[in-house]
Formats: structure tokens, C-alpha cells, sequence
């Protein structure tokens, strides 16, 4: 069993190379290499790799099966399909097809682009910086991070967990759009099939989704429908991305560090002299609903760990108090009265086990005060004076604190921990050019 620190390095492994070092240091071998090896095939670790690439593309009936189930499952499926078959033979036929299919290498989770710079150049010649949620909480935790993740431009784009939130994610926008539920089915089972195979430990996949978005609609179909809001043609307010104007900061002055690396679209490699900063807070808001009690925005949240610190995190969440701030500036015509309220749509999975609970779901509204509002306003402008500052400095600190957090261990943990000279070549290398953005989700 790998642990979570090692899962956590596998997601961002990109090579042969790297994975061949990843599983020599750790001493790993993944349970399907058993599989392969207790066959009597004598396959090495990368050999069965190499395998378990190729027959990904082996044949259609197969894809579903290997890309979601795992090894063991596409030979189950293949025993079945050759039932004329001895186990012997059967075995020896698997190993030939395997062998018979062409080779892929180990590719990225997600396309890669060049990295979205940090800011862009307004017409006035002046830059304006765009930020989000994970902007947001980048300034709000370890500088470095903010460094790696949003100067540098490097991360990690996508994992099983954000992979699966994103399906799930898909189905509801579609539900809530009016799309029928076999259609928002069959388009979440088809993102499904655009990501990499997830390991066999992975709980992840498109059945646990499936099993669990049947369980979500038989749910509330004995609960009142969510009322979503409408705009002027009539069409449902679901997934609403905003730019709002937050502040501008007056810089004069130069960044050390290269235009090219700061600017989108831009070469020049001198220090970045830097006017006025026009900063803009921009998201997505999933949905904009309303019932008898009160409205405001609605927020999907897929999670493993429910609890009450889940809940207990809604209470001061610079995410949530900036939707309700953005629904406040942009939509506050849409609804009867003024928004107060955020709706948190959970929906709650885990690895099924025998006596365990596989999916849970609940609606909770969370209410913030004007009070909460102008303190959001306030506390992210400071956020972004700071963030501005250290580049002004040059130099983003360690804040050591967020190596091991709530959520598991710092994705930069394997970087900071390599002595100080070694760090950046590792993180172009091992780490993908971050390229999302809520307002451009395809640029690069
Ligand atoms: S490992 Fe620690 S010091 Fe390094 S970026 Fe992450 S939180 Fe910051």
C-alpha cells in the first residue's frame, strides 16, 4: 500500500525515468506487477509498467475496464469473453495480447502550455493582476508556495481527487442546466475517459462517481428542488464566471525579476518596471439559487473527510465570503431581496468497505454579515499588498508551518527539502506549467 506522501509524488511523476527512481528509492512495487509477476511472467517493475500502458489502448471493450477497474479487472473481463479457454491458456493468450499492442509512454495528466503569467499588460501600459480562489489561498499560506505556484508558474494541475470533483462537478452543472440525467451521465462518464488510468488503490473512479450521483438525485428527488436564478434570456445562472474590480496599487517601481517571467505574452528578460497594479478578483460561481428563506451562491464541494471542521471551515472561507462579496457587486438584481447566505452542496464519498457509508449528501447554508464582507474586501487587499511586496523584495520566505497541513503535506515538500541549489532546475522538471484560469480555462 502506497502511502499518501508517496501517492502524492506519483501524481506528479511525468517520465519513465522518474518513476523508475520513484519506485527504486521507495523500494515499491504496485499490486498489479504482482499480478503480472505471480503469473510466472517474470516481468520487472518496468516492464509491467510499459505493459500496463500498452493495453490501455488494446481494444475498446477493455478501455472502461483497465482505465477505472485496474489489471486484475480487465483479466477478469478477459477470462469471461474466453471461456473456451483453460486458465493456462487463457493466461498465456492475455500476456500475447498484451504484447501485441502498440507502446505508449507515460504522458501528463492535462495538456501542457506555456505557464499563465501572474500579470497581464493593460492598454494604458500599466499590469493587471487577475486572482482567484487559488491565488487567494496561496497568498493566505506559505510564501514560498505563492513563489512556486504563481511566480514560477509550477504545480501540479490535477490529481484523482481534483479529477473526480471536476466529473462530479460536470454532472451537476448539467443537471442544473436542465440537461436529462442520462445525457449528464454520459458526459461525465466521457471526461472520465480523458484522464490517465488511476492506480488500483484508487477509489477514484467512474463507478464510484456514477453509483454516486444515482444515489444523489434518488436523495432529493424526495427533498424541494434547489430554485436557481435566471438571467434576462431565461437561461439558468450556473456556472457565472466574474471579474470584478478590487483595487489598484500604486508600485512605481522595479520588480527583480524578468519581464518574461511576469507578463503574459512577453520576452523582454530586463527587470519588470511596474506603474499602477490593477487588481481584479475573478471565480466561478456554480449557481445562483434562491428559496423562501433566503439566496445567494451555490458551491459544490466533493470531500473525503466529513466532519465537523469541514463545516467548521465555511465559517471564515475567504472563498465563500468573496463569491457572496462578487454575487453582492454583480447579481444583487437577480434576487429578492439582498444575498446573505452561501448554499455548501456537499457531496461527501469515500473507499467503499464493507460496513462503511460509500456517499453522503447535505445542503448547508452559511451566513456572513456585512461586517464579514468589508473585512473580505480589506483582508485581500492587504493579501495582495503583501504578495506584491515580496516581489518587490525579490525574495518569498519559507513559512514552514504549511509543510504538513490539513489536507496532507505540501505539494512543494519534495522541492524545499533538496538543497537550495538544486530546487529549481527540480521544479521545472518535475512540475507542470500551471495554465488554468477561471476566465481563460483553455488558454495555452
Ligand atoms: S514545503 Fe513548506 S516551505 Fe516549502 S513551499 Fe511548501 S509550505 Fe512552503
Amino acid at each position: 500500500m502506497l502511502t499518501t506522501a508517496q501517492l502524492s509524488q506519483l501524481e506528479r511523476i511525468r517520465t519513465i525515468e522518474s518513476l523508475q527512481a520513484f519506485l527504486d528509492y521507495h523500494k515499491l512495487e504496485f499490486k498489479w506487477t504482482y499480478f503480472l509477476a505471480s503469473e510466472g511472467k517474470g516481468l520487472t517493475v518496468m516492464e509491467a509498467i510499459r505493459a500496463w500502458y500498452k493495453i490501455e489502448l488494446y481494444k475498446a471493450d477493455f478501455d472502461q475496464w483497465i482505465s477505472n477497474r485496474g489489471l486484475q479487472k480487465a483479466y477478469d473481463f478477459f477470462a469471461i469473453t474466453n471461456q473456451g479457454l483453460n486458465p493456462h491458456e487463457r493466461r498465456v493468450r492475455f500476456r500475447q495480447q498484451i504484447e501485441a499492442t502498440p507502446t505508449r509512454p507515460i504522458v501528463a495528466d492535462t495538456p501542457k502550455g506555456a505557464a499563465r503569467r501572474i500579470f497581464s499588460r493593460h492598454a494604458d501600459g500599466n499590469l493587471i493582476l487577475e486572482i482567484d480562489n487559488t491565488s487567494l489561498s496561496s497568498f493566505n499560506s506559505c510564501a514560498r508556495a505563492a513563489e512556486f505556484r504563481l511566480v514560477r508558474g509550477r504545480g501540479s494541475n490535477s490529481s484523482p481527487a481534483t479529477r473526480y470533483g471536476s466529473a462530479i462537478h460536470l454532472f451537476l452543472e448539467k443537471r442544473l442546466c436542465g440537461v436529462d440525467h442520462t445525457a449528464a451521465m454520459r458526459s461525465m462518464i466521457d471526461l472520465f475517459k480523458t484522464y490517465p488510468p488511476v492506480m488500483p488503490d484508487e477509489w477514484r473512479t467512474v463507478d464510484h462517481a456514477i453509483n454516486a450521483m444515482t444515489q444523489y438525485e434518488a436523495f432529493y428527488s424526495q427533498r424541494p428542488p434547489l430554485k436557481v436564478l435566471k438571467d434576462d434570456q431565461g437561461a439558468p445562472l450556473v456556472e457565472i464566471p466574474f471579474c470584478i474590480p478590487l483595487t489598484t496599487v500604486d508600485v512605481n517601481a522595479t520588480f527583480p525579476w524578468p519581464a518574461s517571467m511576469l507578463v503574459n505574452g512577453e520576452t523582454n528578460a530586463d527587470h519588470l518596471k511596474v506603474g499602477k497594479v490593477y487588481v481584479y478578483w475573478t471565480g466561478k460561481i456554480d449557481a445562483l439559487v434562491e428559496d423562501n428563506t433566503g439566496g445567494g451562491p451555490l458551491d459544490h464541494k466533493t470531500t473525503s473527510m466529513l466532519g465537523p471542521s469541514f463545516y467548521k471551515d465555511f465559517e471564515l472561507s475567504q472563498q465563500m465570503i468573496g463569491y457572496l462579496w462578487a454575487t453582492r457587486k454583480v447579481f444583487l438584481d437577480r434576487f429578492s431581496g439582498v444575498p446573505r447566505r452561501v448554499t455548501i452542496d456537499v457531496i461527501a464519498g469515500r473507499k467503499p468497505t464493507k460496513t462503511g457509508v460509500a456517499h453522503e449528501f447535505a445542503r448547508e447554508h452559511f451566513t456572513y454579515s456585512d461586517a464579514q464582507l468589508e473585512e473580505w474586501e480589506a483582508n485581500t487587499k492587504h493579501l495582495v499588498a503583501d504578495f506584491l511586496s515580496h516581489l518587490l523584495r525579490g525574495y518569498f520566505p519559507m513559512q514552514t508551518n504549511w509543510c504538513v497541513a490539513k489536507y496532507g503535506v505540501c505539494p512543494y515538500h519534495e522541492v524545499c527539502t533538496m538543497s537550495p541549489s538544486h530546487r529549481l532546475g527540480h521544479l521545472e522538471r518535475s512540475y507542470e506549467p500551471m495554465t488554468w484560469s477561471p476566465l481563460h480555462p483553455t488558454t495555452d
